[in-house]
């Protein structure tokens, strides 16, 4: 996808799939509405200052947005989504954005002659580990568990330490992806979505397509998710709309710490730069690509055992590298609940650490799943006879 395309409002449907394409836009307006309940019902957690109430917030319908936000943003196409002032600062946002996939990305391609002539050391692995640990939890329970969905609340020291350590993922600043991951589930796998990997229909060549634009073409897309709308509680909270604007900084730390770390433990420079390509370049490109997967895999391949109003699939391979997002069907269909992997077996290292904050009291008021509700979302054809749900 190029700068020059634009989203017409006919993609993001689901060609071929006759009882949802007739029904697409009644079903919108009334997702919609229940999502913009679900914000309201958000703002009553929050945990910082008064969130404001925006009526932005109140009407997330996709006619358009209420006359308020259209004032808001005089360019406001759609409804959902934003174009920028300035096509040079977009152009510099893609170019950017393309050193930030590309770079990481050859590294990840040269991590396997690396590990191949063995120029790697357990100091290495340690950093990798920790600080894949640090900016990957910081997306799953901060970005994600907590900014996006409230699933608990917290202190202003915590939420502010969440939103450093989810900037630290270099996956965008909190805010644009709080925006854009509200917005995936306003619309999940119909018009509006920004990354459906249904966007261009079933079939092998459109599917191919849908999939590389959910991995990491709507990246580029020139459109914006219109923030004043889907993350005005964030917007009104100046500790976070700080933390968002020094993502640059965040990230140059996110690159720079491991370097600084693994230069001083390891006594050398071949030991800083050898820390640089493992604990930052590989480290991002492998958390960047395994977020990814879960716009684009766990939207097509995999079980659904839970009923959602979209395609969205559990992935037991990514279970661990995800931190237990790939456990993407159950949060579809629970989208508020801080547990994603609700069985024993399911690996879901986001809700260890939830509990364990929770037990120390860095968190409170998690919202776990209800094991009633779950057994009643359960799929037909998968539903056991008595369905139990372990704590
Ligand atoms: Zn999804
Ligand atoms: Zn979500």
């Amino acid at each position: 996808m190029t700068a020059t395309d634009t989203v017409s409002p006919g993609d993001g449907r689901v060609p071929g799939d006759a009882t949802r394409t007739g029904t697409t836009r009644a079903h919108n307006d009334a997702r919609a509405r229940s999502d913009a309940l679900a914000l309201k019902d958000a703002r009553t957690l929050k945990d910082g200052p008064a969130s404001g109430d925006s009526p932005a917030l109140e009407d997330a319908t996709p006619a358009g947005g209420s006359a308020s936000a259209r004032r808001a943003d005089p360019a406001n196409s759609r409804g959902n989504a934003t174009v920028p002032r300035s096509m040079v600062k977009a152009r510099a946002e893609q170019i950017t954005l393309l050193l930030v996939i590309l770079v990481p990305l050859v590294a990840l391609i040269a991590a396997i002659p690396a590990l191949w002539g063995r120029w790697i050391t357990w100091r290495d692995v340690i950093l990798a580990v920790v600080f894949y640990g640090i900016s990957g939890h910081g997306v799953t329970i901060g970005f994600h568990r907590y900014f996006t969905h409230r699933g608990f609340r917290t202190s202003r020291p915590m939420r502010i330490a969440l939103a450093v350590a989810g900037n630290m993922a270099i996956e965008g600043p909190v805010i644009r992806w709080v925006a854009d991951h509200r917005r995936h589930h306003a619309y999940s796998d119909a018009e509006g979505d920004p990354h459906s990997p249904w966007r261009y229909g079933p079939g092998t060549v459109p599917m191919l397509k849908g999939l590389f634009h959910a991995h990491v073409g709507w990246l580029f897309d020139v459109e914006q998710t219109d923030q004043r709308r889907f993350a005005p509680d964030l917007l009104d909270d100046p500790d976070i709309v700080r933390v968002s604007r020094s993502f640059g900084l965040c990230a140059f730390v996110s690159l720079a710490a491991p370097a600084l770390i693994g230069g001083l433990w390891g006594g050398s420079l071949e030991a800083a730069v050898q820390a640089f390509f493992w604990a930052a370049l590989v480290r991002i490109a492998l958390l960047h690509h395994v977020t990814w997967s879960v716009n684009s895999i766990c939207h097509v391949l995999g079980t659904r055992p839970y009923r959602s109003r979209d395609r969205s699939t559990n992935v037991w391979p990514l279970a661990l590298l995800s931190m237990g997002e790939s456990w993407h069907n159950l949060h579809h269909a629970e989208p508020t609940s801080a547990r994603h992997g609700v069985r024993p077996w399911q690996i879901d290292t986001s809700f260890y650490l939830i509990k364990l904050m929770e037990i120390t009291h860095l968190v409170r008021d998690v919202r776990w799943p209800d094991p009633a509700r779950l057994a009643a979302k359960r799929s037909i054809a998968t539903r056991p006879a008595a369905d139990t749900l372990s704590a």
